[in-house]
Formats: structure tokens, sequence, C-alpha cells
């Protein structure tokens, strides 16, 4: 091979990258995977390194990637913000180990800590306040981000000493928070984002700090940029120091003697990495003493005393057979690709969202095509990739549906979004997905009405919109399959008992575009009543803290419609209650419960109370009762049989309670009345 046609390989290999590069980082919507992108860039890097002279100074090997958007402030970093060397086996490591023995004569410890795949941010802290908060940018500069840094909660304003620091840590958005905004989003005929990264990463370069708010993000911090002001000299020290200043460090962390004991934990932590509520790329092992760091050094790029391991992709390989076409109750339609069913990281999968017709027509998915899939955020299958050698010369591109597969109207695409649309208001499909979001548990959580049972309702006419559930009588559900008398009873109680909910559940319920649970809190704790809030101008709604335009705008137009001031009214006929019941703030700052401000999770069986009232009560002390134990939890309440939740609760370390102290701790609480 002539040199001249290594420099083209170089050359080429450079232009792909910073093209994969800048949909990455300044887009926040990459076009290939992080396998992909990370062997192109072994093979650059191995390259180079059998070429040097062919080395560019502008070569991506050469640069911390990310650039800075001009919808930002810049910041110049005191002290550059680094990227970090990668390993992919256990040899890289060793080769690692004998690198940097060569460069020092101290003996070596390294602090393993696990890489957040999120976006990294620099805190600057001025006599213990929070002042100035960035982005990596290209490493030298970064995008001023104050504002939305502000909103993220683990994020403190004020240190417990009034230290004058930089802090540098990573900012992410945990794996269910992924998940929601995602459904959010495809709902409302918005791209998705391609993982947690890139959904923290995008929600943190925002002009409005208002969606960062919304979007639940949260921070580990990894290192002091200022050491000379920490009394730590280690790596695991400062990581203590983080903490004592109360600033939020990743507690899974370890100090290994050797890099045998590295690749030991790394081993250890391979499949527990899916139990985590935070999605990681790898772990990152460093030098933990700082003089043994200095002397061994860092190259243009990164540190040369730290490594970050990438764990292996989780991919599976798999046939698509069928695109199903499902109608939201937005009217949105959204393929699901229907394949051959495969093992993927611990589970049988079968059906893969495609999201958008966009999606289809950029990756080219076509029937009976080979294709590689993956799991977004660790949780939802995706098809990464079609293997086209694999595809047979009879294959025809995808034909796009032209019509709703419900009601059969003509599809129609909206500007600015990506999604077909279903324009019909009367669509069956959105009519069904709508009544189930109206009793679903966040909304008026009405129990025993399935899909199934909202379905046959409709369809045999005893249901039209949400006001004709309160009319239903015991006759009508007899005449349904399954409903037997007991269960027709227990459907109509508890229909009956949601007319009494807080007016925040029946917002939501409505499903507004862009109403989220959050949001509708936010605005019925504003405005008390319905018709309040029916009154109330869009600016009136969007000077709610944390309700954007986008929000007061879609609120504003959808009781301009007749038919919805018509539901309202025809709700309040039928006894729905249509006023806030809720706590204020100042409510809550009254109440004295060990419940308060606590992360709570009820697991198996309780005697006393069902589990909603159990979860109302202890809301309506402060407490927030969540699905799954993390490390987050506070306090495990275990009723009878209880199972994982209860040994993961254990194993964490977690507090445990039975159902009488919950309950001899509902009665001892202070509640405002
Ligand atoms: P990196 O993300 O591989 O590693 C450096 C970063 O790790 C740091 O900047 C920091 O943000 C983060 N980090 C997380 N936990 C940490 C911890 N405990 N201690 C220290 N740092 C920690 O490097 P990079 O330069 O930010 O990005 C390069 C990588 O991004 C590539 O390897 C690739 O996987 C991905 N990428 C993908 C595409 C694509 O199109 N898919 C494009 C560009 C880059």
């Amino acid at each position: 091979m002539t040199t001249d046609t290594i420099e083209q390989q170089i050359d080429r290999l450079n232009q792909q990258l910073k093209k994969w590069a800048v949909a990455y980082y300044e887009k926040d919507s990459p076009t290939v995977t992080d396998q992909e992108y990370d062997e192109s860039y072994a093979k650059l890097v191995d390259l180079e390194t059998r070429y040097p002279e062919l080395i560019r100074p502008d070569s991506v090997t050469q640069q911390v990637g990310g650039q800075i958007s001009s919808q930002f402030s810049k910041v110049t970093h005191r002290i550059p913000m680094l990227s970090l060397s990668n390993a992919f086996n256990r040899e890289d490591l060793i080769a690692f180990d004998k690198r940097i023995r060569k460069l020092t004569t101290q003996p070596l410890r390294y602090m393993v800590e696990l890489k957040i795949d999120g976006l990294a941010v620099n805190l600057r802290y001025e006599n213990g306040q929070f002042v100035q908060g960035s982005t990596r940018g290209n490493g030298s500069v970064g995008e001023d981000i104050t504002h939305n840094l502000k909103t993220v909660k683990s994020i403190p304003k004020r240190l417990a000493q009034p230290l004058s620091i930089e802090v540098r840590g990573e900012c992410y958005m945990p794996k269910q928070s992924f998940i929601d905004l995602n459904k959010e989003r495809e709902l409302q005929g918005l791209t998705v984002f391609a993982n947690p990264r890139n959904a923290a990463a995008g929600s943190l370069r925002q002009l409005d700090a208002k969606v960062t708010a919304k979007r639940n993000l949260s921070t580990f911090i990894y290192t002091v940029a200022t050491p000379e002001l920490f009394t730590a000299t280690t790596q695991s020290g400062a990581l203590d120091e983080l903490d004592s200043l109360g600033l939020k460090t990743n507690h899974e962390r370890q100090l290994c003697d050797s890099i045998e004991s590295v690749w030991e934990y790394i081993e250890a932590f391979r499949d527990r990495r899916h139990e985590l509520d935070y999605e990681i790329d790898g772990i990152v092992i460093k030098v933990d003493d700082f003089s043994a760091q200095e002397e061994i050094g860092y190259t243009v790029k990164a540190p040369k005393w730290a490594i970050a391991y990438k764990f292996p992709a989780e991919e599976a390989e798999t046939v698509v057979r069928e695109i199903e076409w499902t109608v939201g109750r937005t009217g949105v339609i959204t393929p699901t690709a229907i394949m051959d069913p495969v093992r993927l990281a611990g589970t049988t999968v079968s059906r893969a969202s495609l999201h958008n017709t966009d999606l289809i027509q950029e990756k080219d998915i076509r029937l009976f095509d080979h294709v590689m899939i993956h799991k977004a955020g660790d949780i939802i299958p995706e098809v990464t990739r079609v293997l086209m050698d694999k595809r047979s010369s009879a294959s025809q591109p995808y034909q796009m549906p032209t019509n709703c597969p419900v009601c059969g109207t003509e599809l129609e695409k909206i500007e600015s979004e990506v999604a077909l649309r279903c324009m019909n208001p009367m669509c069956p499909a959105q009519i069904k997905e709508g009544l189930n979001h109206f009793v679903s548990r966040n909304a008026m959580n009405i129990d025993g009405l399935g899909p199934r049972l909202l379905e046959q309702m409709y369809d045999l006419g005893l249901i039209k919109n949400f006001a004709d559930l309160y009319s239903l009588t015991e006759e009508q559900l007899l005449t349904l399959d399954k409903v037997k008398e007991k269960s027709a009873n227990n459907i109509l109680t508890a229909i009956e008992s949601s007319k009494a909910n807080s007016l925040e559940r029946l917002l939501f319920g409505l499903g507004i575009q862009h109403v989220g649970a959050k949001a509708a809190k936010l605005i019925a704790e504003e405005f008390q009543t319905m018709a309040a809030i029916m009154r109330a101008s869009k600016e009136e709604i969007s000077s709610i803290i944390s309700i954007g335009p986008v929000i007061a705008d879609s609120l504003h137009k959808y009781f301009e419609h007749d038919e919805a001031r018509l539901l309202v009214s025809e709700l309040e006929r039928v006894g729905v209650n249509l006023s806030y019941l809720g706590q204020t703030s100042e409510d809550i700052a009254q109440i004295e419960s060990p419940f308060k401000d606590k992360t709570i999770v009820l697991t198996g069986k309780l005697l006393d109370y069902n589990r909603t009232d159990a979860k109302n009560q202890i809301e309506a002390l402060g407490g927030t009762v969540t699905g799954s134990v993390s490390k987050k939890t506070d306090l495990v309440i275990a009723g009878e049989d209880a199972g994982s939740k209860l040994k993961k609760a254990n194993e964490l370390g977690i507090l445990v309670w039975n159902e009488k102290q919950m309950i001899s701790a509902i009665e001892n609480s202070r509640k405002v009345e």
C-alpha cells in the first residue's frame, strides 16, 4: 500500500468522524452507534500510530470533540476539559498499565469509577456560591449554561464551606425519565432522542431553562479541577471531600491495587450495570495519587493517567417480518417492527419501535430485512441498522401508509413534525386511547377498566366520551365479556370515587397536548378551579414557573373549542370535582412527618391499606412514592410476601419498615388539613 492511499484513508476517516461528531455533539442526534464511531476512530488511531508523519493538527485524534453553539455565551475554561482514551478489552488495560508504569516510579493504585453516559459540565463556585456552569465544548471553550444547571436539583447552590473552586461531573438523564420523555415526544409527533446521553445534552443545551427544569436531570461530580484548594492528595480522597461539600458523587467506586483487580471489578459490573437507574457506557480507571498523575502527564486530548474501558455494545441480529401501525390518542401513528424473536440483554425481543416514517426512510428499513437491534436506554428495543449485504435483490422500499389504519382518513404530515397524523378527532382509535389515558393511574385512577373493556364499551356505544363513564349502570356492565356482578360493582365504585379526585388528575386525564402530569399539578395548584383555568390567558398560564409557552398555548387552544367546554360542563353535571384539593408549597412546609422529602417504595401485600390509599397518604405527608428500589430510595415499606424489591433494599442497606410501622408513622405525622 502506498503512502498516498494511507493519506487518503486518513483523510476519509477524519471526514467521516467529523461528520458523525457534528450530529452527535452539536445536534445531539447521532447518525451512527457509538460502537461504529469507536471502530472508525480506532482505525484512524492505528494508521496515525504507524504513520505519525501523516497526523494532521486538525485530526479528530488531536482535538476534544464538540463545538460551541453561537446560541450560548462562551466560557473559556481556566483548565482545559479533556477527553479520555479508550480500552476495549483486558489486553488494552494491561498495555495501559505497562505504559504508565514506565512514566513513574511511584507505586500505583487505581480509582475505578463508573463512566456515566451524560454530558460533562464544569461548575464554578465562588465563596461557596454556585456562580457558573458550562459544557465541555471543544475542551478550551465551552458554552455558558448556568441558568439551565440552576434547575438541576442535585447541584447545590451553596457548598457546605465557602470555597472558591471548580468541579466537574456528568449531567445525566435517568433511564426512566428518558423513556417517559421519548414516549411523550412520540405522542407529540416530535423526533425522539437516541439515548439518555443525547437526551441530557439536548435538555441542557436549551435556551429556555423551563424546558431543562422539566427534564429531571441529575449529576455525579467526579473531579475537582482546582485540587490545590483541597486537602486531599488522591482522587479517592477528593471524592470524599466533594461529598462532604454537599456535591453528589457516585458511591459505586472502588480503589484497586492492581490492573488485575480492576479487571475483576469490570467483569463483576458487566451485568450489574443493567440494574442501575442511569446508563453507563464503561468504567473509568484513574491513577489515584495526584502527584503520580502529574508525573505521568497528558496528551493534547486526554490524561495519560486515566483510561475508559468501554463495554461492548449489546446487539442482536433478527429479521423484520411486518411493520405494524398504531394510532395514539393525539392521532400520531407509530410504526413498530415485528421481528423474529431474539435474546437481547437479558430478555426475548420481538417488537421494536420504529418511532416515525423519517426513521424508516433514513435507515431504509424494509420487510424481510436482516437488522441489528439494541436497547436504547438499556430498555427500549430499537433497530440500529440494516444488514444490507443480506438483503434480497427482489427487496422493495417500504411503502408508507397513506390512510389511517383504523378510520381510513387520509393521513397528514405536519411540517414541524416527523410523524404522520390522523386528523380525524372522531377516529375510534384516538377516542379509545384517550379513554385509556383518562382512567390511567396518574389521571383519574379508575381501577378495573382495562383497554379491552373500554374498547367493548365504546364499540357497543355505551360510552362516547369521558363524561359517559359516569352514567354507566350495572346492567350495562353485565353485558360485557367476563364482567360478573362483583367486578361490575368494583368498577362502579372506582368510577364513583374518582369523582372526588383533585383537579390536577382530571386536567391531566383530558389528554391535552403537552400537558403532562407535572404541568397539570402546577396549573391546578395555581388556578385552583377548572373555571379559573378556562378563563386564564396564555400569559397568565406561562407565568407559572416551569410552564413554558408551548404548554400555555396548547391549554388555551384546547378550551377555545366548544366541545371541550361542553365536556367540562357534562363532567360537572355528573358530579366530578373541578377544584384543586392538594397542598400548596406553604402547606407542605408545615408538614411534620418521617415521610416528608423522602423517596419511598411500597412492596408486598398490605393488609390494612390498599396500595393506592397508602400512596396517597404518604404523598399527602410530603413523601414521593416510586416503583423501583434504587440507591435513591430512602425507605421501603414491605408488606406480606415482599420479593425482589425487599431483597434489593436489603442489599443496598436501605431502611425497611413493615406495615405496622408505616401506619404508626402516618398516625403520628402532622398533616395540613
Ligand atoms: P468519552 O465520552 O468516551 O470520555 C470522556 C468523557 O467521559 C468525559 O468528558 C466525561 O464527560 C465522561 N465521564 C463520565 N464519567 C466519568 C468519570 N467518572 N470520570 C471522568 N470522566 C467521566 O469521550 P468524548 O470525547 O466525550 O466522546 C467520545 C465518545 O463519544 C466516543 O468514544 C463515542 O463513543 C462517542 N461519540 C459518538 C458519536 C456517534 O456518532 N455515535 C460521535 C462522536 C462521539
